[in-house]
């Protein structure tokens, strides 16, 4: 959503992420320290993720990569397929979208990859999303400004 190519895979094998991330020379993001470890023997690029909540991991990956807490949606990649996202007018859509959401969201947008092609509203889910980020970006202002005694 914030703009940046990522995938996530649950069910892969240390060893599937580990040449995952070597043949496509992507950066591996993780918790497992021992995983970290063989990546960085191997010398693949990875980042030891410690936070214990979603903010403080997503301050982190901001500070490491000064990444934008910020979402624009004219960037913003398909959660799904990670494909571009592009604005649809809603009556374009009206056959498609459960009528209560076509009543109440003003905004769709279509994942651009023909073969997934979901359509994302800014529901009720968006509220936790941009306090996840505001969160997240408070923990990254005290790590930058750390409040003097
Ligand atoms: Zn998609």
């Amino acid at each position: 959503m914030l703009g940046y190519d990522a995938s996530y895979q649950n069910d892969y094998s240390d060893n599937d992420l580990l040449s995952t991330a070597k043949s496509g020379s992507l950066t591996l993001l993780t918790a497992d320290e021992e995983l970290y470890r063989t990546a960085t023997f191997r010398g693949i690029q990875s980042f030891l993720v410690r936070g214990k909540t979603e903010p403080e991991r997503l301050a982190e990956l901001a500070e490491r990569y000064k990444l934008r807490l910020e979402i624009d949606t004219s960037k913003s990649r398909c959660p799904t397929c990670g494909s571009a996202i592009k604005e649809t007018p809603k009556e374009d859509l009206e056959k498609m979208i459960p009528p209560a959401t076509f009543k109440v969201y003003k905004t769709f947008w279509v994942c651009t990859n023909p073969s997934c092609a979901k359509i994302y509203w800014q529901g009720s889910h968006w509220k936790k999303i941009e306090q996840t980020l505001q969160t997240a970006k408070k923990i990254l202002d005290l790590k930058s400004n750390p409040p003097s005694s």
